[in-house]
């Protein structure tokens, strides 16, 4: 491999049928060999869900899956795409005009935003034209963040075309996110399995509501205590602001907002601005018509599991002898918050769930935004194979999940040093 995409430390190298696989199908694409392979790969998020977007840190661990781009530069100035999956048609276009129809979910819309956003960064005038092959195996609209990885992978691709060899620090600076290793403990491995309940993030509009609710929450605990809530967008500036911990703000919910949902006349009157200052200064474009949100449940569900991210994190640097089962009980507390509070479960996430605490998972939770998607549950190494037949013969076998292979339903992930990376907002 000439480049190493970021976050592969301790990943195993592309399998070498794979790799060969991809040459054949690129030598009858485009007549030619590829010159590079480029890889980077899917993550799935351990604990700290929904709480990204509100300023707090979260806890991904890159999988095994990944994105794997076959390359070659061309003299001319045409980009051509190509995929190894037949769902995903080839693509032209001419370097020196991308662009990018934001209207259509067009998965060569993530590859060339990961183009672009490299030749933006160094303001390159004359790129040159490529022949890429894009091969993939991390479960798509499933949490693990195939959209992401494809980005990544076409940036690296494009990097490495323009000989530009980015030394790993600079790597990090390329993601604007701070990271810190932690040390998952070594007797447990951590299985992801899919509900095989597809999300598309992009036809819902599930997730804009909580980005709101989570965003007026802030607001009116902001202006219970008297601070400038108007300035106010994010739960944690609010606990910044007011320099406390995370407990301290499960009791100010507890004061400062009520379990009923909130109309939006009664919002309206607790921030005192009118409704079309309301429609057009804090909601977004497609919640306009939503006519009640929960704000305590939603802002409940943020400062505990960001009180949980942090306990898992310290539950890791102390080890103590029963670290698996306290970092099992902190994962299902997660579930319970994002099902009950969070509301962003679904009935076969939930089953999924049960199912893996059943034949052994120490802890099970949904992973990724939910409402489908994957589970992750963390399970002692000695446990693991009975784990994965029993959870295939209730989950799998008794459904009728034929359109992936189910190999790529479920799969465990051990976590190798340095594997895990910590990010903090
Ligand atoms: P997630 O990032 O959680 O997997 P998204 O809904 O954000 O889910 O992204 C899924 C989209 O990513 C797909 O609809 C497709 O456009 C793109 N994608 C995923 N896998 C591939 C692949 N192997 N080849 C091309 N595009 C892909
Ligand atoms: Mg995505």
């Amino acid at each position: 491999m000439a480049s190493e995409a970021p976050g592969t430390r301790g990943a195993r190298a592309v399998a070498q049928p794979r790799l060969l696989k991809l040459k054949e199908m690129f030598k009858s694409k485009f007549g030619s060999i590829p010159k590079y392979y480029v890889r980077a790969p899917g993550r799935v998020n351990i604990i700290g869900e929904h709480i990204d977007y509100c300023g707090y840190s979260v806890l991904p661990m890159a999988v095994e899956q990944d994105m794997l781009i076959a390359v070659e530069p061309v003299k001319t100035h045409t980009l051509q795409l190509a995929n190894t999956n037949p769902l995903y048609p080839d693509f032209s276009t001419s370097v020196n005009n991308i662009q990018i129809d934001k209207t259509k979910p067009l998965w060569h819309n993530y590859f060339l935003c990961g183009f672009k956003g490299i030749q933006e960064h160094f303001g390159l005038s004359n790129p040159t034209g490529m022949n890429c092959l894009v091969d993939g195996n991390i479960p798509p609209s499933s949490g693990l963040s195939s959209s992401s990885a494809l980005v990544c992978c076409a940036g690296l691709v494009t990097l490495t075309v323009l000989g530009m060899n980015l030394s790993k620090a600079k790597l990090i600076e390329f993601n604007p996110l701070r990271a810190t290793d932690v040390k998952l403990p070594s007797g447990a491995a951590f299985v992801i399995a899919n509900s095989c309940v597809q999300m598309n993030k992009a036809a819902t509009s599930h997730f804009n509501v909580r980005v709101v609710e989570c965003r007026l929450a802030a607001k009116l605990l902001a202006k219970h205590k008297g601070l400038q809530w108007d300035e106010v967008m994010r739960l944690e500036e609010v606990q910044a602001k007011l320099g406390v911990s995370l407990e301290a703000m499960l009791l100010l919910t507890k004061d400062a907002l009520h379990p009923e949902p909130y109309s939006r006349e009664e919002i309206c009157m607790c921030l005192g601005i009118s409704l079309e200052d309301l429609r057009t200064q804090i909601l977004t474009p497609n919640t306009q018509d939503v006519l009640v949100f929960k704000l305590y449940q939603r802002a409940k569900h943020v400062y505990s599991e960001a009180a949980r991210v942090l306990r898992f994190k310290a539950i890791c640097e102390e080890a103590p002898d029963n670290t698996v089962q306290l970092l099992g009980e902190l994962m299902n507390q997660s579930h319970g918050s994002c099902r009950d509070l969070y509301e962003c479960s679904c009935s076969e996430l939930d089953q999924l769930v049960d199912i893996c605490r059943k034949f052994g998972a120490q802890g099970s939770r949904l992973t990724g935004a939910g409402w489908g998607g994957c589970t992750v549950s963390i399970v002692p190494a000695d446990k693991l194979p009975d784990f994965l037949a029993n959870v295939q013969d209730a989950y799998y076998k008794r459904r009728h999940h034929s359109e992936a292979p189910e190999k790529q339903n479920l799969f465990a992930t051990k976590p190798g040093g340095g594997a895990l990376v910590f990010l903090e907002a």
